[in-house]
């Protein structure tokens, strides 16, 4: 009998639950011909949020200038471009040498793990997290440690938990700020006492901060790069949240502070970042454009704008359900309710958004698809119609009903 093909040791025990089982399950139901109220992806233009048209209008004029390969950490004007960023945002030193653009966040989050770590290395990682930074944790070798958020005081990292976690295998801490899938803006002092562990500890933060425009209520972002000269920092960004070009597949990453620490590591960088040639170049074209042009997302997060609007409804609609809480989302385009499961029939998480799924059609991610270390929450995404999220939160609180323990 011929050997079955089976994936490498690294994929055991990797999963990514946005796409994972559930989904499937969505995508076969949608095959049979039933409608899906899909809450699952922060995919915003098939949901009706346009990429702006001076955008696509740049790309369109240049697409000659873009048929061949580029440099390979990107073409000049998209790096000027980011570099005058980091100047706005009050990110000190960075040159052009220290941008490199990806085929967005995603590939740059897996070329930073492969270009750091040897087998066993740890890298502290936030519960609940964006899936994708654990996974390239494990795939690269890497032990992910996970840190608590907590949920009490909106869902800031936990100081205390981060500190016992270090250790001497521990090589950098991740953050994600804005947050996916919590919502939460990290605050000033938590930032800087992240910063100061850091400085203490010769680690590198990892700040993925591809929400830094979707804001509500006023709140304020701070880049944790403009808290320190003398760590390391990574800060990752790019076009497929704010500027809703998530199909173009444009991001990218700044480096500042100790660069100088981390010569070896940014050739390693710089070595895979040639491998793959470059990023996608007609989306090249794109970022001086979204950076420097109208920035429309303004528009959408205002009180009257789309995204805010349907952030109060989902928000109102849910913790208007007995047995629902939920801290309000300050960024980025989620929802993460706590179901308390004393008060329902199913068991968990993931059997409720199965059962979610099966009986009334609305499609959600289980927390603990997030690493969250309970299993009692859910993340919903608001970028579907304030219609769609109004028969959607219906169905949940009906769902929810008939699953009450009586
Ligand atoms: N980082 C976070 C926190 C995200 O939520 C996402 C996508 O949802 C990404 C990175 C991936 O971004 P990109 O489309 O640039 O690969």
């Amino acid at each position: 009998m011929q050997q079955p093909i089976n994936k490498s040791n690294r994929l055991n025990n990797l999963s990514y639950a946005i796409r994972g089982p559930v989904f499937e399950k969505a995508q076969q139901l949608e095959a049979m011909g039933q409608k899906i109220i899909n809450l699952n992806i922060g995919n915003p233009a098939p949901f009706g949020f346009d990429v702006p048209d001076e955008i696509i209008y740049d790309m369109i004029m240049n697409i000659r200038n873009a048929q061949g390969y580029s440099h390979h950490l990107g073409i000049f004007p998209a790096r000027k471009a980011i570099m005058h960023y980091t100047q706005q945002l009050g990110i000190h030193g960075v040159t052009i040498d220290d941008i490199f653009i990806g085929n967005g966040v995603s590939e740059l989050i897996v070329m930073t793990m492969q270009a750091l770590l040897n087998e066993g290395d740890e890298i502290l990682l936030p519960s609940p997290d964006y899936p994708l930074w654990t996974t390239s944790v494990a795939l690269s070798g890497g032990k992910p440690v996970h840190y608590i958020c907590d949920e009490e005081s909106d869902w800031n990292p936990d100081l205390d938990d981060i500190r016992r976690k270090i250790n001497r295998k521990t090589k950098g801490i991740v953050l994600i700020n804005p947050n996916n899938p919590t919502g939460a803006v990290y605050s000033k002092e938590v930032l800087e006492g992240i910063v100061k562990m850091a400085a203490e500890h010769n680690l590198i933060i990892f700040s993925d901060e591809i929400y830094d425009k979707i804001l509500y209520d006023g709140n304020k972002h701070i880049p944790v790069a403009t808290l320190s000269d003398d760590v390391f920092i990574m800060t990752y960004g790019g076009l497929s949240k704010n500027y809703r070009a998530a199909g173009f597949r444009g991001g990218w990453v700044i480096l500042s502070g100790a660069v100088h620490k981390a010569k070896s590591f940014v050739e390693g960088f710089n070595l895979l970042a040639s491998m793959r040639l470059c990023a996608n170049v007609p989306t090249q074209y794109a970022i001086q454009t979204a950076l420097g042009g109208y920035q429309s997302i303004n528009d959408l997060v205002a009180p009257e704008g789309r995204l805010c609007k349907q952030r109060d409804l989902i928000h109102y609609k849910m913790t208007d359900i007995p047995g629902i809480t939920c801290v309000k989302p300050k960024g980025a385009l989620y929802l993460f309710p706590k179901i308390d499961l004393r008060k329902f029939s199913f068991k968990d998480d993931e059997q409720f958004v199965f059962d979610l799924l099966s009986e009334q059609k609305v499609l959600v991610v289980s927390g603990t698809g997030f690493n969250y270390i309970k299993n009692d929450h859910f993340r919903i995404v608001f970028l579907p119609s304030a219609e769609e999220l109004e028969t959607a939160s219906n169905r949940i609180r009906y769902f929810l009903e008939g699953h009450r323990v009586r």
